[in-house]
């Protein structure tokens, strides 16, 4: 495995069949792949961990995503949406507790029109000029993307969720594989910085899936990068299931970092979902984003896409307090600013070639 690592570290790709035997080797000593990954995320983002404000504003969704607690099907859950002046609440709270960058995510949800959408954002930057606002919203048509950039609004999070157009058509009904790439395409040619990636752990998939979706990733080039394992929830077709596992989740995120070593992957919710220590776990392997939960709790319980969400009983404060510890603890740096992806610098002499 050194040599494959090594190269990896060094030149950053991999093919098909050296990924496939780096993961199997990781999984009996995956301690060197994890230091590698911690050694390029500092090489570019030094021991900072940028902390996001998450903001949850509706679990209304349109969609029947099979994995998904808030899928349209689920009778059984409690839906809500926060009103406008709620999320400024939310981002006001945030801003007393010294954050600039915010996630505003939700099912996607037809009653938020474009007009709606542009109006927060709008409030949001008047309110708060220097902060990052990401959405994470789901699919939407190209002038959408492109009007919600406008407003202000620089970041959003699409992850592809699997490579694997089979599974992916197993798992959203009524959705297309293509469309969701072209979404994203879409989104990066309105002007966003865009965040992809995918669930470990969904029945029926392999490791050469997993191996797919790295290879995915490191074609599109995304600055951000989202993976996390699936995480059975009772009220789903899904729910008789078997979680994914943390450790190739952990594996994967590492590979992510040596593929593209200037992203920015955050250590998921759902990895500390599986265990309290996964979150700290993900940030010595690579991750170097975390977000914890700005959303009032009345609604927080109700944005339900797994069970037993980390962190469900704490307040915006303790939250942030709670994150705050386990970044110093890794020995890492809690860092409130914006977290812009650092760009490639482009040679001119070699771009000119
Ligand atoms: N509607 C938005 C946001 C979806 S929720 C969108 O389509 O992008 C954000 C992410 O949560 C999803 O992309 C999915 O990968 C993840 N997720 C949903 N249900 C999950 C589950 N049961 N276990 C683990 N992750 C889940």
């Amino acid at each position: 495995m050194n040599k494959t690592l090594t190269r990896l570290f060094e030149q950053h790709q991999l093919n098909r069949q050296e990924l496939t035997d780096l993961i199997i080797a990781a999984l009996e000593n995956p301690q060197p792949l994890f230091r590698l990954a911690r050694e390029t995320t500092a090489r570019h983002y030094g021991d900072s961990v940028f902390i996001r404000g998450l903001i949850e504003f509706s679990n209304y969704c349109s969609r029947n995503c099979l994995y998904c607690g808030i899928q349209r099907a689920n009778r059984s859950l409690d839906r809500y949406r926060l009103t406008e002046d709620e999320i400024l609440d939310c981002c006001h709270q945030g801003a007393e507790l010294g954050y600039n960058s915010y996630v505003l995510q939700s099912g996607e949800d037809g009653y938020y029109t474009d007009e709606i959408l542009v109006r927060i954002i709008r409030r949001i930057k008047q309110q708060f000029p220097k902060a990052a606002i990401a959405l994470s919203i789901g699919e939407r048509d190209f002038s959408s993307y492109q009007q919600l950039y406008r407003a202000g609004a620089s970041r959003f999070l699409l992850r592809h969720e699997t490579a694997n157009q089979h599974l992916y058509h197993r798992f959203h009904p009524q959705m297309s594989f293509t469309e969701r790439q072209q979404c994203l395409l879409n989104l990066r040619k309105a002007g966003f910085n865009i965040g992809a990636g995918f669930l470990v752990g969904l029945p029926g998939q392999s490791l050469a899936d997993l191996v797919d979706d790295l290879l995915f990733l490191k074609q599109l080039q995304p600055e951000m990068v989202g993976i996390g394992p699936f995480i059975a929830h009772p009220e789903t077709p899904l729910g008789g299931y078997k979680n994914g596992s943390l450790e190739i989740t952990l594996i994967m995120l590492a590979i992510a970092r040596l593929l593209l070593p200037l992203s920015l992957i955050p250590a998921t919710t759902a990895v500390t979902t599986l265990k309290s220590a996964g979150r700290s776990q993900a940030l010595l392997a690579g991750a170097n984003v975390v977000m914890p939960n700005l959303t009032p709790t009345a609604a927080k319980v109700k944005y339900e896409l797994y069970k037993n969400k980390a962190g469900i009983a704490d307040d915006s404060q303790q939250a942030l307090n709670k994150i705050k510890d386990v970044i110093l603890q890794a020995g890492l740096i809690p860092d409130l600013g914006r977290g812009d992806p650092v760009k490639k610098i482009i040679n001119r002499e070699s771009a000119k070639c």
